[in-house]
């Protein structure tokens, strides 16, 4: 196997700096976890900056089950490309590259096949807390390295920063593919429901695709922001009014809330055919009164991020658009205090790692 020559000294890939969880509910720490040898078409990445996402928080006290420890979060990486595998033909040293919630799939079933790697018969290899190929566990984006293979692996275009480009992996893909499925456009009535991570993406790109966008938060705490970031119109979900008063309003609605949502509230705000997506992922399961969809034929539907060809186009709309995510840059060592940060609603509006911190 060749590599190009590395753009900083190439790491001991069997001892990369991270920070995990140790246990659910443990404080994440520092330590180090192996990486494999690049291979034939791995890209080695060096990573410059992680998001954290509340689905990493989730994910780190194991809210949804199944979590393996140590686990090191991170599924929003964006980086710098260290070196290549012989047969990478995608990608050269000093490349500005991203990585989202998955770093594999069966490559050979009908979704995988239709760039829906997202929801493989086989189930995609998250980029963290899942078992690769090789038998061995993912380790996520709070590290200071990663090595992906080149067909999951993103291209970050010229104009976005590196910075505000990370949280795009998965915020912006998972509002970006249900925006553009039910056709968020100009004529287009969009409600966002939460404005965090998430749904501050959510605005920004519904707005840049067109059309009319409402924030549906729990306060109007945010009102002034939400209406900065391109919402034209910014409501409070805990006055009771706001659901009479918005009654039949939406062609779509997207709720971005980590919590379990009351919606029979949030489907009488559609419109007849109207649709509410759902892409929060509480770790309670919710109840539902069937008339709220029989009555004006109305749509629940949820989605997961995106495929990989669809986010490199959520990439390129997002630079040409001049979107980026809204940011709070931090050390590796305030990450326990951001997850608390998170929990309480208190994130302006995604808070990154910087990895030269970690
Ligand atoms: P986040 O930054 O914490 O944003 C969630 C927002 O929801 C909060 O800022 C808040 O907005 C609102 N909210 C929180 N608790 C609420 C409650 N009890 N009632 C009503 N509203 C509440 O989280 P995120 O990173 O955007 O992720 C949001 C959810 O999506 C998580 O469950 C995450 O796991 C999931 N997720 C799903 C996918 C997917 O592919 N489907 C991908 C990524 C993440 P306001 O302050 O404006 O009310
Ligand atoms: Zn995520
Ligand atoms: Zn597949």
């Amino acid at each position: 196997m060749t590599t190009n020559t590395p753009a900083t000294p190439t790491p001991d890939l069997t001892r990369v700096a991270a920070w995990a969880a140790p246990a659910a509910k443990a404080p994440l720490e520092r330590t180090t976890v192996p990486r494999r040898p690049v291979g034939e078409h791995d890209v080695l990445i060096e990573i410059k900056y992680a998001g954290i996402c509340h689905s990493d928080i989730h994910q780190a006290r194991d809210g949804w089950g199944g979590a393996a420890f140590p686990m090191v979060p991170g599924h929003e990486i964006a980086g710098v490309v260290a070196a290549v595998g012989s047969g990478v033909s995608r990608f050269a040293v000093g490349d500005r590259v991203g990585v989202g919630c998955f770093v594999d799939s069966c490559r050979t079933c009908e979704y995988c096949l239709q760039g829906l790697e997202q929801y493989c018969t086989q189930g995609m290899t998250g980029t963290y807390n899942a078992v690769g190929k090789d038998g061995e566990p993912t380790y996520g984006g709070y590290s200071t390295h990663i090595v992906v293979d080149e067909n999951y692996t993103l291209r970050i275009p010229e104009g976005i920063d590196l910075d505000k480009a990370a949280p795009l992996l998965c915020a912006g893909i998972t509002l970006y593919s249900p925006l553009a499925h039910w056709k968020a456009g100009p004529g287009k009535s969009v409600a966002i429901v939460g404005l965090g991570g998430l749904g501050h993406m959510g605005v920004k790109i519904a707005h840049a695709m067109g059309a009319e966008v409402t924030v549906l938060s729990q306060t109007l705490r945010k009102q002034e922001d939400g209406l900065k970031l391109g919402a034209d119109h910014f409501h409070a979900t805990g006055d009771p009014q706001t659901f009479e008063k918005l009654a039949g309003s939406f062609d779509l609605i997207v709720s971005t809330v980590s919590a379990p949502l009351d919606f029979d509230a949030y489907l009488g705000l559609l419109k007849t055919d109207g649709t509410l997506v759902n892409v929060g992922a509480p770790e309670e399961p919710v109840s539902l009164n069937l008339f709220s969809v029989i009555s004006n034929r109305k749509t629940l539907a949820g989605s997961m991020i995106g495929g990989i060809a669809e986010t490199q186009e959520m990439l390129d709309f997002c630079a040409e658009h001049g979107l980026g995510a809204e940011i709070e840059l931090i050390r590796a060592d305030q990450v326990n205090e951001a997850y608390e940060r998170v929990l309480a609603s208190d994130v302006r509006y995604r808070f990154v790692i910087d990895a030269a911190t970690i």
